[in-house]
């Protein structure tokens, strides 16, 4: 029977999972895959394993590959999950309070109900290591820094899946200057030169650069000082606000969703789709700055593949920059939604995370064949 691979993205409110099994050709594809929402990890886990019809990928596991959000400064590529690599993780927590606990959960929920099982960590923070030190810094005293406190970058395995799929489709621009927009519920742009991370709108923790569902983005951060100083707020209060109720949700006081502010017809809707695009185009230039030109733009998860209208929106705004969509097939979703003589193209690439994953997990375990097209 031919091997089976299950990749588990556990979010600090859902759980995406996605069953592989290993083709007689070698190739790694996806049998089955699908998201439960809610926020009990153990709980979905049961339920991923009790899918009717997944028994035979069950019994043909030969290993279960982790999205974790945080890595730190140590880990720059996916590994195995040993007792030691466990216990490194639990040090980072306070790097990623909300998103490495579900993370770390589903690594514990298997290894309580598959002991032996193999397990791979893959982080969303390794597809930036090797920034250049003026990158990673944050411009705070040395006593500070030395906690750990730098820049990091996130969406790591969706920026590194979209670098490979881009070389597919147009190696020459992908050998360029590229700005990848990752634009869904949490979002974040990242800087590519040659298919390498240089730099990403996100810094320290995932709330630095755009505007998200219901986080932020930059902010001044007397913000927060006063927050705490002149308002009074606990540090519970303050994270809720920064990391729950901000962004779209907060600037429209209706939705964090896109698809419900962009049919929505209030004022404070319109003004949440306007603020995120405008800074969107705001860092879609600081990132051409930092490349010194921009070569593409490539949109992608859930706002960024299906959304024309904000797709043109930002291309709108940064039209200077030279771009110019091709209208027909912005409005079909690409792949390619430049115009012909457009200076700088554009392009929708579906991001795949679990894909990423298991082409890691491949490695890590060796277990030959691949999932991606080299
Ligand atoms: P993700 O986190 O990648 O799943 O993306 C979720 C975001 O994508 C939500 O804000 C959705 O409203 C948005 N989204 C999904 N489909 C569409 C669509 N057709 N138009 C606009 N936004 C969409």
């Amino acid at each position: 029977m031919s091997d089976a691979l299950l990749a588990l993205n556990a979010g600090s409110s859902s759980l995406k999972y996605a069953f592989y099994r290993q083709e007689a050709d070698g190739h790694w594809t996806a049998t089955g895959r699908g998201c439960i929402e809610g926020q009990v990890p153990e709980a979905h886990l049961a339920q991923v394993l009790a899918l009717p019809g997944r028994s035979a990928d069950l019994r043909a596991l030969r290993g279960v590959v982790h999205r974790v959000v945080h890595g730190g400064p140590g880990f720059s590529k996916a590994v195995r999950v040993t007792p030691e690599v466990r216990a490194s993780l639990q040090e980072l927590l306070p790097l990623a309070p909300l998103h490495q606990p579900p993370n770390l959960a589903g690594i514990d929920a298997i290894t309580r109900r598959m002991p032996g099982l193999p397990q791979v960590a893959c982080f969303d923070t390794a597809f930036h290591h090797g920034w250049a030190p003026v990158t990673e810094l944050v411009p705070l005293p040395g006593a500070i820094r030395a906690a750990g406190i730098r820049r990091y970058g996130f969406h790591g395995l969706s920026f590194e899946y979209i670098a490979r799929a881009l070389h597919r489709a147009a190696p020459a621009v992908a050998a360029g200057r590229v700005v990848v927009a990752h634009l869904g519920n949490g979002a974040s742009l990242c800087a590519l030169r040659d298919g390498r991370s240089v730099d990403t709108s996100f810094g320290f923790t995932t709330l630095d650069g755009l505007c998200m569902g219901t986080r932020p983005g930059a902010l001044d951060p007397g913000i927060v000082l006063y927050l705490f100083q002149q308002l009074g707020l606990s540090s519970a209060a303050v994270e809720d606000i920064l990391y729950r109720q901000s962004g779209l949700l907060g600037i429209s006081g209706l939705s964090a969703d896109m698809r419900e502010l962009l049919a929505s017809d209030r004022p404070a809707a319109a003004l949440a789709v306007e603020y995120f695009i405008h800074r969107a185009a705001r860092e879609t230039a600081s990132l051409a700055a930092v490349l010194g030109g921009l070569d593409a733009l490539v949109f992608t998860a859930g706002i960024g593949e299906n959304s024309a209208e904000v797709r043109a929106r930002i291309a709108g705004a940064c039209s200077w920059l030279g771009i110019r969509l091709d209208a027909t097939a912005n409005a079909r979703g690409g792949p390619r939604i430049s115009a012909g003589d457009s200076p700088v193209q554009a392009w929708v690439i579906p991001t795949d995370e679990e894909a990423m994953m298991v082409h890691h997990a491949i490695a890590v375990l060796g277990l030959g064949g691949q999932v991606l097209s080299p």
